[in-house]
């Protein structure tokens, strides 16, 4: 039996990290074997967990580069992946191989980054997976529905990470509205 890719993306705050950590549980409690690998570089909260902007959490595995999940996902049923954008194109190739290989991979990462461009393996892994679920936070300026991770800190390198002191999700206009004003 082949197993198959999902992908949960969206913006920052809008929930992803909240809908993986919930698929996965409802995994275990199929009892399902479920391992959770995120990038080593992500220690905002938590080294070994995945925790959610309203602090759920489950145990991850922090790793470097993807390969090393072929090994460390050998004998589970589940493979969830956290903060995807932050891995190169390997990312594809390994997920792939999980899931020729019967595995159910779920991969959650920002489809964007703060200038509104594809994020990293993201693009890719949307057009290989067989479900992808886009999830939306709320504008913090106007209410609408939220698709933009706005940096308000000044730092221009592609990975910055941070919270709600560095990034605000906003809806197109009002995230086009603070490009104008940059
Ligand atoms: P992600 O992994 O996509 O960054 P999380 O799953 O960690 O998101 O967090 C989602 C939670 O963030 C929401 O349930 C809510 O409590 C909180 N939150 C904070 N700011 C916002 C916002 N602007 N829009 C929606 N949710 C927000
Ligand atoms: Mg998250």
């Amino acid at each position: 039996r082949r197993g198959w890719i999902e992908v949960v993306c969206g913006s920052m705050f809008s929930g992803k990290t909240e809908e993986l950590i919930r698929r996965l549980n409802r995994a275990k409690i199929a009892r399902q074997h479920v391992e959770i690998f995120k990038p080593g570089l992500d220690t905002r909260y938590h080294a070994q967990d995945v925790v959610s902007h309203n602090a759920n959490s489950i145990r991850s595995t922090p790793i470097q580069l993807p390969e090393e999940m072929l090994l460390l996902a050998s004998s589970c049923d589940v493979v969830g992946v956290d903060e995807a954008q932050f891995f190169d194109a390997s990312l594809v190739e390994v997920c792939t191989q999980l899931a020729n290989h019967g595995k159910r991979v779920i991969v959650a990462g920002l489809d964007m980054d703060y200038l509104g461009q594809p994020f990293g393996p993201m693009p890719v892994l949307m057009a290989v997976a067989e479900y992808v679920t886009k999830v939306h936070a709320v504008c913090v300026c106007c209410g609408e529905i939220a698709s933009y991770s706005f940096r308000i800190a000044a730092s221009e390198s592609k990975i910055l990470l941070g919270e709600t002191d560095s990034y605000e999700a906003r809806c197109r206009g009002c995230f086009l509205e603070g490009q104008k004003g940059k």
